[in-house]
């Protein structure tokens, strides 16, 4: 994989513990980093005597956004979302691959959007709703849970994006711990999820969040045989780090773990396969 230096141009605290990196791609690249909304750049990152790599999807938009955006949220403990929202700031050089990934809006079709985001999975969903709202009609429903009010990254441009497009856009904030807006303290369950979807089981569902979040939402999905070509997922997991494969290659030797299998995600799909 060929990474590229790309120049941060702005940072921008989104949340707390969250924020934007806006790159200026330079003319020589342009071609390269050409992207769909929805799609991700793999970063390389210094990390003690070795580099590690992460996959941060592009929070901006190819139609309304000249420069390139991604949104990093911290992990506790975790590696690259820290040293970005510590280390990058205005002036650094990072290493990046070519966009890729198929969390994307399909063509040539004018059924409903409905997305579904947890906490930091909006990024690339922030994308395709700006990018459907520009280059469609398809009606565009966001359904958005946090933690609380806080936590909501990207608040005031979706405010700003469903008054603009009040017609076409309604963004639905869900809060497991925030009593004061549309919320009763609890996480998203399947009533509240049929609830808000109201029979519009014929769009297309994009789905990002936390996996307990997502596997809820994919269940419901399930439940009202939504067909498999309209369900899209993005799963945010890290890739496993040279110091790191070690303990992921002790799990894999343990002798009495019976019948196994494996969920590999790729291009946001997901495939079963049988540990032999
Ligand atoms: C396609 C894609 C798009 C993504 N887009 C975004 C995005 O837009 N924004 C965003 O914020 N994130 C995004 N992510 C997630 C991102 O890639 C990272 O997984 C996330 O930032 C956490 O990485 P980290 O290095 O900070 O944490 P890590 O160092 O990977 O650690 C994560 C957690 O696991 C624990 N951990 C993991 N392995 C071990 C181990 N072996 N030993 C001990 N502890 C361990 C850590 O302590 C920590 O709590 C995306 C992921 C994918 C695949």
């Amino acid at each position: 994989m060929t990474f590229y230096p790309l120049d941060v141009v702005e940072c921008v605290p989104e949340t707390t513990d969250s924020a934007s990196f806006i790159f200026e791609i330079p003319e020589e690249l342009r071609a390269t980093f050409d992207y769909k909304a929805g799609q991700f750049l793999n970063f390389r990152i210094p990390w003690k005597d070795f580099f590690i790599e992460r996959c941060y999807s592009i929070s901006s938009s190819p139609i309304t956004d000249a420069r390139l955006q991604v949104t990093i949220k911290r992990a506790a403990n975790g590696r690259a979302s820290n040293w970005f929202n510590d280390e990058v700031r205005e002036g650094s050089q990072v290493m990046a691959a070519t966009p890729s990934g198929r969390f994307v809006l399909k063509e040539q079709r004018n059924n409903g959007l409905i997305f579904f985001a947890g906490g930091s999975g909006i990024t690339p969903i922030l994308s395709l709703i700006q990018t459907a709202l520009l280059t469609t009609d398809r009606p565009v429903q966001l359904i958005y849970a946090n933690r609380d009010t806080d936590s909501i990254i990207f608040k005031q441009t979706l405010e700003g994006l469903a008054t603009e497009h009040s017609n076409q856009l309604s963004c639905h904030h869900h809060l497991s711990c925030d009593h004061d807006l549309d919320s009763d303290g609890t996480h998203l369950n399947q009533q509240k999820i049929e609830d808000l979807v109201a029979q519009r089981w014929d769009a297309d569902f994009y789905i990002c969040g936390p996996s307990p979040f997502m596997e809820t939402v994919e269940a419901v999905l399930a439940d009202h045989k939504v067909d498999d070509e309209r369900v899209f997922v993005e799963r945010f997991v890290s890739s496993i780090d040279p110091d790191r494969a070690e303990v992921q290659a002790s799990v894999e030797e343990e002798p009495d773990i019976g019948d196994v299998k494996l969920k590999i995600t790729a291009d946001g799909k997901d495939f079963d396969v049988e540990y032999l």
